[in-house]
This record gives C-alpha cells, sequence and structure tokens, in this order.
C-alpha cells in the first residue's frame, strides 16, 4: 500500500511567510501541468524501486492533492487532474478506509467547487484558514475575509466532506482571545480536524528580508508556546484530541493519508518539490525529491532532483523520530517488522537518555512521547537521531 500525493505549483500571489514551492499567475495551465504529470508518470513506471519508485500494482488509499493552491486549478481543473488520477490509479482513494483530500484555499471554496470535488471522489478538504482574525489575515498577507473562510466551511460540510483546517499562530499581534475566538468558531462550523502551525521565518522569503532590516520582530518564542497550549487547550476542550504533534482530530477523523509517513507506509509523490519514498524488505529506503520549480521541473519531469538513499540503521533511527510524531505512540512491533536490522536493545540503549529524561514512555508494545512533552519533540527527535 502506498499515499499518492500531488503537488499542484500555483498561487494567486506569495503571502510573505511561505517557502513553499509555487508560480504565482491567476491563470494555471492545468492542461500543460497534467501533461506533465503524465510524462514523469511514464518516465517513472520504468524505474525500479532503487530510484525512489513505487513497484506497480500498488494499492493507493490515500490521495493527496497539495500545494501551492489546488483549488487554483478551478472546477474544471480539479476535475481533469482528478481523471489524469483515476486513469493511472485506478481505485486511488477509494473503498472502506481511504481518504482522499483536497486543499482549498477559502476565497475558492464555494458550493460548485465542493460538489465537484464529492463529486469526482474527493472525502476530506484541507481549507488553509490560518486565522479568522482580519487583523491576522492582513498581517499574513492573506487573500480571503472572515466571512468569506466562515461560508467555505459552511459550504464544504453541506457537500458532506470532512473538513480539516490549518491556523498559524504567531502572527504579529495575535493574542490569546483572538486566538481562542478562532478554534471556536471552526469548530463549531465544522472543522472536524484542525493542524496548528507556529509561524517560522524561512529563508528567501519576504518576512526574512523584513526581519533581516528590522523592520519586523522575530515572533517571539515564548508568546509562540503560550499560543500553542492555548489552541491545544480549546481543541481538546471542544472534543478534538491531540493525535499528532500539530494536529487535533474529532473521533473517526485523524488524516490517514499523513498517517501513513508516521508509519512508514511507501509514498509516491508527483509534481514540482514533490517527495517520495520506497522501503525496502531489510528496511533501507529510497527517499527521491523531485526538481522544485515549475519551469525546472516541467523541463524534464521523470528526472529526480535528489536521491537519498538511506541504509537500515539510518532509516530506523529516522523512522523512531517520524513514528514518534504520532503521539499515541510508534508501535513497536510494527516498527521492528519495517525495520528488522534492529531489535529491542538497539531502541532501548537509542532512546536511553530521553526516557531517562522523562521525555519518552518505551513499554512493552509501544514508544512514545510522554504526556506534555509534545513541545520538545523536534529536540528529542534530534537526540535520537544524533
Ligand atoms: S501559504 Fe499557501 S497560498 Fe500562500 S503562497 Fe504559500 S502555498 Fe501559496
Amino acid at each position: 500500500m502506498a499515499g499518492l500525493y500531488v503537488h499542484v505549483p500555483f498561487c494567486a500571489r506569495a503571502c510573505p511567510y511561505c517557502d513553499f514551492d509555487f508560480q504565482v499567475g491567476r491563470r494555471p495551465d492545468a492542461v500543460a501541468f497534467i501533461a506533465g504529470l503524465g510524462c514523469e508518470l511514464a518516465a517513472r513506471k520504468d524505474m525500479s524501486p532503487e530510484t525512489g519508485v513505487i513497484p506497480p500494482g500498488d494499492a493507493w488509499p490515500t490521495v493527496y492533492l497539495g500545494g501551492g493552491t489546488p483549488s487554483l486549478l478551478g472546477v474544471d481543473g480539479l476535475r481533469a487532474l482528478a481523471a489524469f488520477i483515476a486513469a493511472n490509479f485506478p481505485g486511488a482513494g477509494r473503498g472502506p478506509g481511504s481518504e482522499y483530500t483536497v486543499e482549498v484555499n477559502p476565497e475558492h471554496g464555494d458550493p460548485a467547487l465542493f460538489a465537484a470535488i464529492a463529486g469526482f471522489g474527493g472525502t476530506r478538504v484541507s481549507l488553509g484558514v490560518q486565522t479568522l482574525d482580519p487583523h491576522g489575515l492582513a498581517a499574513l498577507g492573506r487573500v480571503h475575509s472572515r466571512t468569506r473562510a466562515l461560508a467555505a466551511l459552511s459550504d464544504a460540510r453541506s457537500a458532506g466532506l470532512d473538513i480539516s483546517a490549518d491556523l498559524i499562530v504567531g502572527w504579529p499581534g495575535q493574542t490569546l482571545a483572538s486566538l481562542r475566538a478562532d478554534v471556536t468558531a471552526i469548530v463549531d462550523s465544522g472543522a472536524r480536524h484542525v493542524s496548528i502551525y507556529g509561524l517560522t521565518i524561512e529563508a528567501g522569503t519576504p518576512w526574512e528580508t523584513l526581519v533581516r532590516r528590522g523592520k519586523r520582530r522575530l515572533p517571539d518564542p515564548e508568546h509562540q508556546t503560550d499560543l500553542l497550549l492555548a489552541a491545544g487547550e480549546a481543541l481538546c476542550a471542544a472534543g478534538l484530541e491531540h493525535y499528532e504533534v500539530a494536529s487535533y482530530a474529532a473521533p473517526g477523523q485523524r488524516a490517514r493519508h499523513n498517517l501513513g509517513y508516521w508509519t512508514w507506509r511507501d509514498y509516491l509523490g508527483l509534481g514540482p518539490s514533490a517527495h517520495s519514498a520506497v522501503y525496502a524488505d531489510d528496511g533501507s529506503v529510497i527517499r527521491r525529491g523531485n526538481r522544485r520549480g515549475l519551469g525546472p521541473w516541467s523541463a524534464d519531469p521523470g528526472i529526480a532532483g535528489e536521491l537519498d538513499p538511506q541504509a537500515p540503521l539510518a532509516a530506523a533511527a529516522e523512522g523512531l523520530w517520524t513514528g514518534l510524531r504520532h503521539l499515541p505512540g510508534l508501535d513497536l512491533a510494527a516498527f521492528l517488522a519495517r525495520f528488522p536490522a534492529v531489535d529491542r536493545a538497539w531502541i532501548a540503549a537509542r532512546t536511553l537518555r530521553q526516557v531517562a529524561r522523562g521525555n519518552l514512555e518505551l513499554g512493552d508494545a509501544c514508544l512514545r512521547v510522554a504526556p506534555g512533552r509534545w513541545l520538545w519533540h523536534d529536540s528529542i527527535a534530534a537526540d535520537l537521531l544524533a
């Protein structure tokens, strides 16, 4: 089984904090982009797993259309992309236990778009709400309004789609009260899955330039921590469970596609900058990154930008890191089945220091980040990888 990801590299305009791979333009050429995906697929079909290609004949329980802004393709473009996927990955994202997610920006989220997504088999939308506070939307350079975002939530729910909403915390001037109000409003409007991201200043973004010139301050880490904790409290009070470092879900609403990453499932990424990973029986893994940028990728979509083969022990160490993002814990039996080069003694030795510090809990069946220590996931993981 493998997850399928397609990176749609178009945005109407650039948000000043974003370092994702996208091209700005109001009219993306969906036909040319889908033709490029076809070329990429044709080139990669002939490759072996050693080049980061999923073996043919795999099952595809989850599909994720991300970006960029997939919803900028509009109804016709999204339908064409879905038809391409259905033709090349029969049954992908369909059937019991499957999931088919489309990222939608609120300014595009109207009844016609959501009806189209549901019509081609989409089950879930990920809405880039970020905040409902007008000051926050202006600070983040977003084009949608609070009213538009709430309407999109309502329209997606009316179309029968599961809804995930993204929130950013740490934008200039954000208060705990504003954040709590955002959480309440989006949960009341139908979001049953919420992902919370702390604002970071990424290299090469307009905000990084402003910070360097002293025209914008870095987010205050202590305030950002307070915001993350306040958001978590509000979401749990609303009945969502904190199940992944950055994610909260109502019962039955955990993100299945992302769960594949945290449980070491193969995945295939198509489109500019998309990543793939293929695990071998010995636990080694080939990671493949596509060329970044629509232009370089379009020039030869079948060529990898980077290949990152990992030997079994290195892959197992990274497997601990990804697996620990899932807060209920890492299933030790599944881990050892995926990474047969290591054993329980290796896990115990590798985690000894963090267990002694009270950051990890190691039981007979499960390894997990100790309750309340999720904020330190990155430093715990860095220690495990060292
Ligand atoms: S945050 Fe989303 S909409 Fe904004 S530039 Fe990045 S990918 Fe595009």
